[in-house]
């Protein structure tokens, strides 16, 4: 058997030979070169040796002229590439995108890659690809700027024999393939993430045969190549999503881009604390400042036609393509959303700085060529966002030099981003994100969630398909200006929903025309007015007045650095209060301003927090009947079931966060209407929030789920999709899942240390009362008697937790203080336990308690 396939292996081998050979004349010449002073020795060194030209190495080869000049073999596909004298030793960048991928590996249509400058030098008979460090500053009148690249390591990404060099122009010619058909310019297979899962989707081996060039493209200032790389797997345990056609051969189609540097005078914009733009980190390494940084912010180079008018168009302004497979019905709300941002470019100084056109039908350039911006719109399989909005820089200055926005179908459906509802997601749907600048943007997962919520109310109250359509156009707004945003340079404002009070949101006429937050930046909650006659916007269809004050700051032209700190002193404005992605405290146990927070609004969150519950406590009671149709499976009701619980537990989160929290003011020293940088959440608030979060999170009826909704929580079969697991609703598991997140941040050991310390500046919760505050929420209201299951499940939660405070390895974590707490409120427990009386379960259960709390003590060192 071996021996056979052996045979044919040599035989195929042979047979490839013979028919290569006298055809690729390339192979041939360089053949009897080689042999050439073998053959012939004195009379060849009289005569000079005869000069090959360049057109005889490409011979037979197909040109694509531009920055750089590509030369393809038209029988074998080989490339080769020419690289002009004057190019060596220039910068250059590089940048990729993926032009098709599958999600299951982390890839998909438009995701941007590597971003970076390269230097192409030569080293005797080589060339090398050297990408260059951009992440420091040497003043070039320092002494020390002739140490700059010291242990600084370059990255030698490629080494390439030189094939031909002409001696009079200089020009020198190398084998490609190498370069490209390979991950020379950067990753493309990710590697495994500690901890993960063999059982887990992997790309195979790169395939050298089966990757291949699908097209060259060489323009003036940029050179194009786009890839297909194939890996492949002899055999695979997990052959991916319904996406990826066969686990053993993944084709992921990649751009590559090499990119002239603008030589353009762009001046840099540095980086300011106080408004969040993207930035390339660069650090002053000749500086003896506190703050040596040089970080510059990401934008485009806008400059004035007229630069006297106090108003001008710019000369090259920001021009959109809304992609022609985008549906007919949706261009004018897109259009008008991307124009939205003019609003604020005019304050910056600028008329029609952004422009928006549709890609006519037969259009000869696609939406991967890096010389359009594109408004790209996919109906993908296990979409990982509503809307992607990346840009690629010039890293030494931050200049943007090209943009896209993706969008998702999905967006637009009943289907549901993220399945977790249910927990399936690991199951079934891979759920990639997508970093970019250290950026994570799920604002399209969390809007779509927002506009099913709004579906559900609006079908409760009877609204009208108009009023529907309405609602959804206002979120599809909301999601094109928030992404356009992103690929001006700006970063996430989760602060940014502080801006008007719950009365101010639920009143129409003051609402109408205005942003909900101070910036479209932020993941709001939707605004549901508790009055439906003034009912208002639900989303906001116009960019507030930080992202005015925003693109102020990174465009406008100064002639000065006073003109900057004039625009910069306005930030202490309460609707320009700005607090990004780092400050947020959407994970449990992370960042302590409380008011930087996803899924929230209104500058009384707490306040909102209980009208968004009480809302879906309502929306709740009568789903079954409006979502229930005639003909059809349950399927629907679930998903209007799993979209009341999520707002719910995304409430519940919101209000936890005040919790030991401290108020943040980024303003600088001595600025006007700066208050002290840390200032603790008042006592008051702090109780406000305890006290909510135990009656709608801990309360024995805190969830008020009808019982009978629980028997049609049905989802529609599909083949053996059940196999993953039984299908019944897990409510118990639901329920318990959304008191565990807002536990995990009440008792986290940030939270906890935070507390203690906050006491010495102004904090008046002590901890040792917050405490036993929670655990009276949680057990003084049913101890004594029958205890239902629900409650149940929280107890024996909260006590685990408590022991874990106080023993085991998790422990050590926590300070002294919050241990003491802890060992305090078990026995506090205990003492309520121990008279046990109730049905037989809460018997039971209390004896469950009381051993656990008796081993744990046993357990503390
Ligand atoms: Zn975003």
């Amino acid at each position: 058997m071996m021996r056979t396939s052996q045979r044919y292996l040599l035989l195929a081998m042979l047979a490839f030979g013979v028919v290569l050979m006298p055809t690729d004349e390339a192979f041939a010449q360089k053949k009897s070169k080689k042999n050439a002073p073998v053959a012939t020795t004195a009379p060849a060194a009289e005569k000079k040796p005869e000069k090959k030209k360049l057109e005889d190495v490409v011979k037979g080869h197909k040109k694509f002229e531009g920055l750089f000049t590509f030369y393809q073999d038209t029988t074998s596909g080989e490339m080769k590439l020419l690289i002009k004298k004057e190019q060596l030793g220039n910068e250059y960048l590089y940048f990729s995108q993926i032009g098709d991928g599958v999600t299951d590996a982390g890839t998909f249509r438009g995701s941007y890659g590597d971003n970076k400058i390269f230097k192409i030098e030569r080293y005797f008979n080589r060339v090398e690809f050297v990408q260059q460090n951009t992440s420091f500053y040497f003043d070039p009148e320092n002494p020390l700027s002739r140490s700059a690249d010291a242990n600084i390591s370059p990255g030698i990404m490629a080494s390439a024999k030189i094939e031909f060099e002409d001696a009079e122009t200089g020009v020198i010619v190398i084998k490609a393939d190498n370069l490209f058909l390979k991950e020379t310019f950067g990753m493309i297979k990710r590697p495994p993430f500690p901890g993960e899962s063999p059982m887990s989707f992997k790309l195979g081996n790169l395939d050298s045969e089966k990757t291949k060039v699908l097209a060259i493209r060489s323009y003036e200032k940029n050179s194009d190549l786009a890839v297909e790389y194939v890996y492949t797997n002899p055999s695979v345990l997990n052959g991916g999503s319904d996406a990826v056609t066969d686990g053993r051969n993944v084709s992921i189609k990649v751009y590559h881009s090499l990119i002239e540097l603008p030589d353009n005078g762009y001046e840099p914009r540095f980086e300011d604390p106080r408004v969040g733009y993207f930035t390339t980190k660069v650090t002053d390494m000749t500086s003896s400042s506190a703050t040596p940084y040089r970080d510059v912010i990401h934008r485009w180079d806008l400059r004035k036609k007229d630069p006297n008018a106090a108003l001008s168009e710019p000369v090259e302004p920001i021009v959109w393509w809304i992609e022609n497979s985008t549906p007919h019905e949706w261009r004018e709300t897109i259009k008008n959303a991307v124009l939205e941002w003019n609003k604020a470019f005019e304050k910056a100084g600028f008329k029609n700085a952004v422009q928006v056109n549709i890609q006519p039908d037969d259009a000869d350039w696609d939406a991967g060529d890096i010389r359009y911006n594109v408004l790209r719109w996919t109906s993908s399989p296990n979409p990982p966002f509503g809307g992607y909005g990346p840009s690629f820089v010039n890293p030494r200055t931050g200049q943007i030099l090209g943009s896209d926005i993706m969008l998702e179908f999905v967006y637009h459906t009943n289907r549901v981003v993220y399945n977790e509802l249910f927990g399936e997601t690991a199951a079934n749907e891979p759920v990639v994100g997508t970093w970019h600048n250290g950026h994570f943007c799920t604002v399209g997962a969390h809007l779509q969630n927002s506009m099913m919520f709004g579906q559900a109310f609006l079908r409760a109250s009877g609204a009208s398909d108009y009023e529907m359509e309405g609602m959804k156009m206002e979120a599809m707004a909301e999601l094109l200006m928030h992404e356009v945003g992103h690929t001006l340079g700006l970063n996430h404002n989760m602060k940014a929903s502080q801006l008007f009070s719950p009365a101010q949101l639920a009143d129409k006429d003051f609402i109408q025309g205005k942003a909900l937050a101070g910036s479209v930046m932020d993941y709001m909650a939707i605004n549901i007015a508790p009055d439906k006659s003034k009912q208002g916007h639900y989303f906001s269809t116009t960019v507030g007045p930080y992202d005015v004050w925003a693109i102020e700051f990174g465009y406008t032209p100064v002639k000065n650095q006073q003109e900057m700190d004039a625009i910069l002193a306005k930030s202490t404005r309460p609707e320009l209060t700005f607090g990004n992605d780092a400050d947020d405290m959407r994970a449990p146990g992370k960042a302590i301003d409380p008011r930087v927070m996803i899924g929230d609004l209104s500058n009384d969150q707490i306040g909102y927090s209980i009208h968004m519950m009480e809302t879906s406590r309502k929306l709740m009671k009568g789903i079954k009947d409006k979502y229930t149709k005639d003909g059809q499976s349950y399927q629907e009701l679930v998903q209007a079931y799993g979209i009341l619980m999520n707002q719910y537990a995304t409430a519940g989160g919101v209000m936890s966060r005040f919790i030991g929290g401290v108020y943040v003011d980024r303003a600088m020293a001595g600025q006007e209407g700066a208050t002290q940088p840390y200032t603790p959440v008042s006592l008051q608030d702090q109780k406000r929030a305890m006290n909510a979060l135990s009656k709608y999170m801990f309360a024995p009826n805190a969830y008020e789920i009808p019982n009978d909704l629980i028997n049609y929580l049905a989802r529609q079969r599909r083949g053996f999709d059940f196999f993953s697991g039984p299908e019944d609703p897990k409510i118990h598991q639901q329920v318990l899942g959304a008191q565990r997140s807002v536990l995990a941040h009440l008792t986290h050991p940030n939270t906890l240390q935070r507390m203690v310390d906050s006491e010495l500046y102004g904090n008046k919760y002590n901890l040792a009362t917050y405490m036993n505050d929670l655990t009276k929420a949680i057990f003084d209201a049913d101890i004594s008697g029958n205890v239902n299951s629900f409650r149940q499940n929280l107890q024996v939660e909260y006590v685990n937790t408590l022991k874990g405070m106080v023993a085991g390895t998790g422990s050590a974590r926590y300070n002294h203080l919050a241990r003491s707490a802890a060992l305090y409120n078990l026995n506090y427990i205990k003492g309520k336990v121990s008279n046990a009386g109730g049905d037989l379960s809460s018997r039971a259960h209390k004896d469950h308690l009381k051993l656990l709390i008796e081993n744990s003590m046993k357990e503390v060192k």
